[in-house]
């Protein structure tokens, strides 16, 4: 029988949920059961079954991973490269978003700040700046605090996917230094974990286009008219403004360093990827896609389990372009918009912290959010201008966090590739 594959059924569900949700809105339902809340109660149970997923394969696939790369050295090698590419990608991604914010300018309209005319009467103090600055600083290091959790199983329970990673990189490496005897038994019982998650994993995501209709559905029929309104007017610059500059790293930064790094054809990574990259388009999390991220890097990419066990469950933490280049662009838009003059410190501010929090951030809807208070607080402004950006960040979400998604599969086929993996992304696949 002619079946259509996984991600054309996901497409045509998403296509489907615009429809739906336009036509539903918040308030038409049936038998007295609005359609908004039958799209919730759907859309909840697949991000549950997906979350319910995380915590064991994170852990079985990280101790796999780690134990199966054999030793200190390949364990650095491994690492080192994971990293660079994290930071040099990371960058490239806010770099782009400085670029595109400064060339079109969304927070000034005919000339001037666009404060007034976006509903703005905040007052700005000024001594806003050298209160919060600290505050500021201090979440950045309380970031840095929970990557070694006091309670592992605490960590778990609280999805502090970051503690839960740090663990699961020194059991896995310590595992590999105790005797060969007791060593073994325990491979075999992660691997046969890891197995299983993914087995139960591809069988949620025939589920996928189910979910991924109420989810969207979901998101479509809450937008009220204002929001359209905003979109329409003064906020619409902004919002193509994001999404230029998260095209211009997807289809061309990303892509040359396929073609030129890992010398494969970057335009086959789209399809392989794409229940990924549109599950992460309607979850809005990367930490909630992870597990079809897996699916997709190793079946559909050709990665090995060794490289992807490696570099995803860190990357969907820890690697978030599409994060980076909108707390960037967020932020230089509100302060354009409150008419405060960037100086190239202060932008250099901006770049560093949105660099060190997109790495922080959790993979969750909205995380930006408190990234960008932390930005706002440092270069001194309000934090109730982040008011200006919240009637579109649920759908900029949706694409950042395919971007986030892309990038870390990106970062599995590049560094496999370093490794000197072969059959990656070939035509036979
Ligand atoms: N929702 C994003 C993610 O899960 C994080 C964010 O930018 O808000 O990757």
């Amino acid at each position: 029988m002619f079946k259509l594959k996984l991600h054309w059924q996901i497409l045509i569900a998403l296509v489907l949920a615009v429809i739906a949700g336009m036509l539903a809105g918040k308030t038409a339902g049936l038998f007295g059961v609005a359609f908004y809340s039958a799209f919730d109660f759907v859309g909840t149970l697949f991000l549950n079954a997906l979350k319910m997923i995380i915590v064991p394969l994170i852990i079985s696939s990280l101790i796999v991973g780690i134990a199966g790369v054999g030793g200190t050295q390949g364990l650095g090698r491994l690492g080192g490269k994971t990293l660079v590419y994290y930071f040099v990608t990371s960058l490239l991604a806010i770099l782009t978003g400085l670029f595109f914010v400064n060339l079109f300018s969304p927070g000034i309209i005919d000339g001037v700040p666009a404060r007034e005319i976006l509903g703005l009467d905040v007052p700005l103090e000024t001594g806003v700046a050298a209160k919060v600055a600290e505050k500021g600083m201090g979440d950045i290091a309380e970031v840095f605090l929970r990557m070694v959790p006091p309670n592992v199983v605490g960590a778990a329970a609280n999805g502090q996917m970051l503690g839960l990673i740090f663990f699961g990189l020194l059991f896995g490496y310590f595992m590999t230094r105790i005797p060969r005897a007791q060593a073994d038994g325990q491979f075999v019982f992660w691997q046969g974990i890891y197995s299983t998650m993914m087995k139960i994993t591809d069988w949620v995501m025939k589920f996928a286009p189910i979910g991924v209709f109420a989810l969207v559905a979901k998101v479509i029929a809450g937008i009220e008219p204002e929001q359209v309104g905003d979109l329409a007017g003064s906020l619409g610059i902004f919002f193509v403004t994001v999404l230029i500059a998260l095209a211009t790293h997807v289809f061309i930064t990303l892509p040359l360093m396929l073609r030129f790094i890992a010398r494969v054809n970057p335009l086959r990574l789209y399809p392989a990827m794409a229940p990924a990259l549109l599950t992460a388009f309607s979850t809005a999390s990367s930490s909630a896609t992870l597990p079809l991220t897996l699916d997709c890097v190793e079946k559909n990419a050709g990665v090995s389990n060794r490289t992807s066990s490696f570099v995803l469950p860190l990357g969907a933490t820890v690697n978030m372009d599409g994060t980076a280049l909108y707390e960037c662009v967020a932020a230089i838009f509100i302060a354009q918009a409150y008419g405060l003059e960037l100086s190239i410190v202060t932008q250099f501010t901006i770049v560093l912290i949105a660099l060190l929090t997109s790495i922080g951030v959790a993979g969750i809807p909205a995380a930006s959010l408190v990234a960008i208070t932390i930005i706002l607080t440092s270069i001194g402004l309000p934090l109730e201008a982040l008011g200006l950006i919240l009637a579109v960040d649920r759908i900029l979400d949706m694409f950042r966090t395919s971007v986030n998604v892309f990038s870390d599969s990106s970062g599995a086929v590049i560094i496999a590739r370093l490794e000197g993996e072969k059959d990656i992304l070939t035509a036979s696949r």
